[in-house]
């Protein structure tokens, strides 16, 4: 049994396995669009260029010119004024265009390979699995990408006698409640019913700080002390196994319990009797070797 310290009321039952680290991460997306890099268009009102001054050679000139010494250096000015606005202009309009597809490819190329989240393989669970998927929901179907898959957790619903089906319609109306972040993978009844809640390419709300890398699978129990009767337990047994095989996992290794994450005491009964789970992972190892 788990209580969660972010949930707001007391949960309808009583297994509540929180979130670890909140909610999902949403990468910024930028605002605006890039300046449009200036066009001949939007230049074409400026002056043309003055041609370009030639000295004579002999450093005296021919004639003396009529202009006014005060109209030479003005047409001076207007002269150095055209030449830097050229300049300009064929920064702007010629190197400008350049230098922004550098600045996306260098943007492109400055993201290392590894950082690079590729879209997970999605795998389907065996017919027997009932597939019934939560809403997607911030509070137990976030959507987040699980990307590898390196151990499975075990836990009880900590509700004594109520189904798998309960369980998940627990799970799915937490989108409305917003009572907790809680939700598991699969849930196993009674009767060896197995629902799964979560498709395997996303996290659920389930094991703290394993979320991102365990699959979870939360079974139901007809008594407080916590034990499962056979045909839940043999069912575990079988989706277990099932999973060790799907992500080449060691049963006697890579299957572990809420307890083994938090320390909570859950699976109660199979914490408080650890040869009943030293038997359940060899039960799984035998399955996985047949
Ligand atoms: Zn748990």
């Amino acid at each position: 049994m788990y209580f969660n310290p972010i949930k707001k009321t007391g949960p309808a039952h009583t297994s509540v396995h929180s979130v670890s680290g909140g909610k999902s991460f949403k990468p910024s997306v930028p605002s605006g669009t890039p300046k449009k890099p200036e066009t001949s268009s939007n230049v074409s009102k400026r002056p043309a260029p003055a041609p370009a001054h030639r000295p004579h050679p002999g450093g005296t000139p021919h004639f003396r010119p009529r202009i006014p010494r005060k109209w030479l250096r003005f047409l001076g000015v207007i002269s150095i004024t055209l030449v830097v606005s050229f300049s300009g202009y064929g920064i702007t309009s010629v190197i400008a265009p350049e230098l922004l597809s550098h600045a996306a490819s260098t943007t492109m190329a400055s993201i290392p390979e590894s950082n690079l989240v590729l879209a997970p393989v999605l795998v389907q669970a065996p017919q027997w699995v009932t597939e019934d998927f939560l809403t997607p929901n911030a509070y137990s179907r976030p959507q987040t990408p699980l990307v590898r898959v390196n151990a499975i957790v075990v836990h009880y619903v900590g509700n004594p006698n109520t189904t798998a089906q309960s369980n998940r319609n627990y799970f799915e109306q937490l989108a409305t409640t917003q009572d907790a972040y809680a939700s598991s993978h699969f849930v196993v009844g009674l009767e060896g019913e197995v629902i799964q809640c979560i498709p395997l390419n996303e996290i659920a709300y389930c094991s703290n700080d394993r979320n991102s890398d365990t699959v979870s699978i939360e079974c139901c129990h007809p008594d407080a002390s916590g034990e499962f009767n056979t045909m839940t337990y043999d069912s575990l047994v079988r989706l277990t196994a099932w999973l060790c095989q799907t992500y080449q996992l060691d049963p006697l290794t890579d299957v572990i319990r809420h307890y083994d994450v938090t320390g909570k005491a859950c699976p109660l009964y199979y914490v408080e009797n650890p040869d009943a789970w030293e038997s359940f992972l060899r039960d799984v190892n035998n399955a996985v070797s047949q």
